[in-house]
């Protein structure tokens, strides 16, 4: 199949004489520009000159910014699977119930981990935990709740009493708002429903991917992975990846994290809470508790910060 450089696509139809069919003179004008000065100079004498497609080869014509796009992500998108591929035939693949286990064992048992929590409670949860830690969030929660005790409670909410309430966690004005405004718009648009879709999710202000994917874990009990920049981390250390500061540009990380789901989705929940844990409390940010780390033997960053391998 003869390939021409100019559109990077596939070449038209030959005609007899050897030149592309259909192509009328004016559209070979501005669309096929000869490489050479001389050829430049030609075409313009003679504008009706049609270059013959055995020369495509030879047309430097700039990329459309859409197929230059889809290449970009195309090249993104075959390092991710060589990268997936690596790391799903390496030695030290993660057991898939090894967060399952940690859970049942050092799990922190908040009051939002009770297995009968309602959408609206994960919601306002995770909203509250952003920047905090869970202890000050947990210090609250019930008195939360005794406020506000729907949605419809805190789509009504005064703002000014809102933020006074929780204050003590920090970002008050930015808390408040974003909770009245993502109940306001489930009331006007769901008729106080939280959707357990993703897409409908994410339309809703203040709601991003990890809030999303929270609810469908925790809430809707679906089999989503949940990926923080805890989470981030473990799996960057664990698996030796170079990632970029926002989890939202590292795929590779979702699809570790999607890969590692336990394959009963009963257990999604346990895994997630487990996962989340663990990378907070084990795998910190400083001072990795690497010691008493029980996958020491088969995380990459351990066994060169303990075994210096
Ligand atoms: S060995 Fe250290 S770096 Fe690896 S998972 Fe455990 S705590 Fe994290």
């Amino acid at each position: 199949m003869l390939l021409c450089k100019a559109g990077g696509g596939r070449a038209p139809e030959l005609a007899d004489d050897g030149f592309p069919q259909n192509l009328s003179p004016r559209v070979v004008d501005e669309s096929v520009a000869p490489i050479s000065a001389a050829s430049s100079q030609l075409a313009s004498h003679r504008p009706n000159l049609r270059i013959p497609v055995d020369q495509c080869h030879h047309v430097t014509l700039e990329q459309p910014p859409v197929l230059f796009i889809f290449k970009i992500r195309l090249i993104g998108f075959k390092r991710i699977m060589r990268t997936r591929r690596e790391l799903f035939h390496s030695s030290n693949m993660l057991n898939r119930k090894f967060f399952v286990h940690w859970f049942e064992k050092h799990g922190r048992a908040f009051p939002w981990r009770r297995a009968s929590i309602s959408p609206y409670a994960v919601m306002v949860t995770e909203i509250l935990l952003r920047q905090t830690p869970a202890v000050s969030v947990a210090g609250i929660w019930k008195a939360f709740f005794c406020k506000y005790q729907n949605i419809t409670d805190l789509a009504r909410a005064d703002k000014k009493r809102l933020t006074q309430f929780i204050a003590i966690l920090g970002f008050g004005k930015m808390r408040s708002s974003a909770l009245i405004s993502a109940a306001k718009w489930i009331v006007q648009r769901y008729n106080g429903q939280i959707p357990a879709d993703r897409s409908a999710l994410l339309e809703i202000p203040h709601i991003g991917v990890y809030s999303a994917n929270a609810l469908l874990c925790f809430a809707f009990k679906q089999r989503v992975e949940i990926v923080d920049t805890n989470v981030q981390r473990f799996f960057s250390r664990y698996y030796s990846l170079d990632v970029k500061p926002d989890i939202r540009r590292n795929l590779i990380i979702w699809e570790i994290a999607k890969a590692s789901l336990p394959g009963d989705k009963t257990l999604t929940k346990k895994h997630n809470y487990g996962l989340l844990d663990f990378a907070g409390e084990v795998c910190k940010a400083i001072k990795p508790r690497c010691s008493i780390c029980p996958l020491v033997y088969s995380c990459k960053y351990g066994k060169r910060a303990i075994y210096k391998l």
